[in-house]
C-alpha cells in the first residue's frame, strides 16, 4: 500500500496530492525532509489535474478549434467542408492529457523519494496519521509535521440534489457522453463561463442563471461587461438577479424553478450544471478530535505561517480559503516547505493572477477599479485595444483591451486587467511587475518584441501618461 515507505515515520505527512500538496511534497523533499503524501483517489494531482483546470482547458482548446473551423477558417482562406464533432475522440484526448500529467506527478514523487500512500488520511493525534486504504485496511504513520491540503468540493444548493446525470457538478460536465441540447448553468462564475463556452461551442443551447446582476463578480466590472458581450455573441444567454430555487427531473428532463425579484419562473433543460462556488473539503480528517479550529464557513484557520491553532498541524490551498486557485495553493506549498526548513517563505497575495479561459480570455492581477475606489486610492488609468495591436490582427483575434491602473502620485502599478487573446499567458508580465514594485513607466520603457500581444501592455502603460503611440 505504501510505495517507497520502508518505515512509517516521516518529517512531513501531507494529506492531499493536489497542486498545493504535491508541489509542497517535492519542495520539502528537495530541502531534505522525509516526506509522505496521502491521497484517497487512484491518481495524483487532485481536482486541478483530474477534474478541474487541466481537463477543462483541454476541452476549451478542443472546442475552440471546432468552433473556429466552423466559423473563422473561411475568413483565413481555408475551405473545410463537413466539419463534424467526434466527442468520444475529444474526450479521449482530454483523458490522455490528464493521465500523462498525473503520471508525471507520480514520476516526480519517485524521483524525489516521496512516499505516495493511497488511502484516506485521518489525523488521530499531533504527529499521527491513520490511513484507510481502499481495501479497508488501516495503517498508522508518525511524523514531525502534518499538512492538510485536501482542497475543496462543489457547493450543493438546496433543491438541487446532484444525480451525476441530469443535475451535475463540473466533474461530470467535463465528461458528458453527448452534447446536451439544452444546458442550464447555475452561476456565472469561472466554471459557469468556461464550461458554458465549451458546450455552447459544441452545440448546446446554454442559459446561465446568476444570482447577482453581472458575471464573474470578483473581476473588474468594465472588463466583465465586455466579456459578457463576447459570450452573448457566442450564444450564451444570461438571466441576472435570478436565484435558482429547485430542480426536478422527469423522464430525463430537468425543470428548474427560479426567482427573479418578486417574480418566479421555470426553465427546462436536459442537463443542469450547478457552479455556485466550492467549499473546503475536510470530511473524515478528524479535525474536531485533533482540536483544529475551523472558520464559521468551514475553512481551516491558519496564521501567517500556515499553522493551525494546533502546533505541528498546518494547512494550505483551497481548504484555508482566499482565492481558490491552483497556483495560489502551489505557492503556499512552496512557502510552507521553506518555512518548515527554517528559511523565509511567503506568498504575495496582491500579485496572484486570476484567469477566465473564455474567448477572449479575461486575466487580472492586483486591484480592480472598484477595489481602488472603495479604498479611496487615487489612480490613473491607461487602456489599449487589441484592435490596434499588429499580432492580434494577424491572429484574427482583436476583441478586448489591456487596462492598467497606476497610483496617481507614485505611478506604481496597482492593477492590470486584460481581455483578449492569450490574456492568461501575458498577464504574467503584470504579476512580475507588481512583484517587483514596478511603475507604469517601467513597463512603458521596457522593450517589447514586435509584433507581439504584450505590446498592448506596453501601450496601455504608455497610455497611463497619455502617450500611447498606436492609439
Ligand atoms: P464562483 O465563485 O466563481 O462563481 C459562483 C457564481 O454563482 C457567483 O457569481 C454567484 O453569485 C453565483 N450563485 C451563487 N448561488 C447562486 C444561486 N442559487 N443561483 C444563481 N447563482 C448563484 O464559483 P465557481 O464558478 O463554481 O468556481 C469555484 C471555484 O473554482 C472558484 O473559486 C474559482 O476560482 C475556481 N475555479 C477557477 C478557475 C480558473 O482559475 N480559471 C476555473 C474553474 C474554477
Amino acid at each position: 500500500m505504501a510505495e517507497n515507505a520502508s518505515d512509517t515515520s516521516y518529517d512531513l505527512i501531507i494529506i492531499g496530492s493536489g497542486p498545493g500538496g504535491y508541489v509542497m511534497a517535492i519542495r520539502a523533499a528537495q530541502l531534505g525532509m522525509k516526506v509522505a503524501c496521502v491521497e484517497k483517489d487512484p491518481t495524483l494531482g487532485g481536482t486541478c489535474l483530474n477534474w478541474g483546470c487541466i481537463p477543462s482547458k483541454t476541452l476549451l482548446d478542443s472546442s475552440e478549434h471546432f468552433h473556429l473551423a466552423k466559423t473563422r477558417f473561411a475568413h483565413h482562406g481555408i475551405k473545410v467542408a463537413g466539419v463534424e464533432l467526434d466527442l468520444p475522440t475529444m474526450m479521449k484526448r482530454k483523458d490522455e492529457v490528464v493521465s500523462g500529467l498525473t503520471k508525471g506527478v507520480a514520476f516526480l514523487f519517485k524521483k524525489n523519494k516521496i512516499a505516495s500512500i493511497r488511502g484516506t488520511g485521518e489525523i488521530t493525534a499531533v504527529g499521527q496519521v491513520s490511513v484507510t486504504a481502499p481495501d479497508g485496511s488501516k495503517s498508522s504513520l508518525t511524523t514531525k509535521n502534518i499538512v492538510i491540503a485536501t482542497g475543496s468540493a462543489s457547493v450543493q444548493i438546496p433543491g438541487f440534489a446532484f444525480d451525476g446525470k441530469n443535475i451535475i457538478t463540473s466533474t461530470e460536465a467535463i465528461a458528458l457522453p453527448a452534447v446536451p441540447k439544452r444546458l442550464v448553468i447555475i452561476g456565472a462564475g469561472v466554471i459557469g463561463l468556461e464550461l458554458g463556452s465549451v458546450w455552447r461551442r459544441l452545440g448546446s443551447e446554454v442559459t446561465v442563471l446568476e444570482f447577482l446582476d453581472r458575471i464573474a463578480p470578483a473581476m473588474d466590472r468594465e472588463m466583465t461587461s465586455l466579456l459578457q458581450r463576447s459570450l452573448e455573441k457566442l450564444g450564451l444567454k444570461f438571466q441576472f438577479t435570478t436565484a435558482a430555487t429547485s430542480a426536478k427531473v422527469t423522464d430525463n428532463e430537468v425543470t428548474i424553478d427560479f426567482k427573479q425579484g418578486d417574480k418566479t419562473g421555470q426553465i427546462k433543460a436536459d442537463v443542469v450544471l450547478v457552479a455556485v462556488g466550492r467549499r473546503p473539503f475536510t470530511t473524515g480528517l478528524g479535525l474536531e478530535k485533533a482540536g483544529v479550529k475551523l472558520s464559521p464557513r468551514g475553512f481551516v484557520e491558519v496564521d501567517a505561517h500556515y499553522q493551525t491553532n494546533v502546533p505541528g498541524i498546518y494547512a494550505i490551498g483551497d481548504v484555508i480559503g482566499g482565492l481558490m486557485l491552483a497556483h495560489k495553493a502551489e505557492d503556499e506549498g512552496v512557502a510552507l516547505a521553506e518555512l518548515l526548513a527554517g528559511h523565509a517563505g511567503h506568498v504575495n497575495y496582491n500579485a496572484v493572477p486570476g484567469v477566465i479561459y473564455t474567448d477572449p480570455e479575461l486575466a487580472s492581477v492586483g486591484k480592480t477599479e472598484e477595489e481602488l475606489k472603495a479604498a479611496g486610492v487615487q489612480y490613473k488609468v491607461g487602456k489599449f485595444p487589441f484592435a490596434a495591436n499588429g499580432r492580434a490582427k494577424a491572429m484574427d483575434s482583436t476583441e478586448g483591451l489591456v487596462k492598467i491602473l497606476a497610483d496617481a502620485a507614485t505611478d506604481r502599478l496597482l492593477g492590470m486587467h486584460i481581455l483578449g487573446p492569450r490574456a492568461s499567458d501575458i498577464i504574467t508580465e503584470g504579476a512580475v511587475a507588481i512583484e517587483f514594485g514596478a511603475s507604469a513607466e517601467d513597463l512603458a520603457r521596457s522593450v517589447h518584441a514586435h509584433p507581439t500581444l504584450p505590446e498592448a501592455i506596453k501601450e496601455a502603460a504608455m497610455a497611463v501618461a497619455g502617450r500611447a503611440i498606436h492609439a
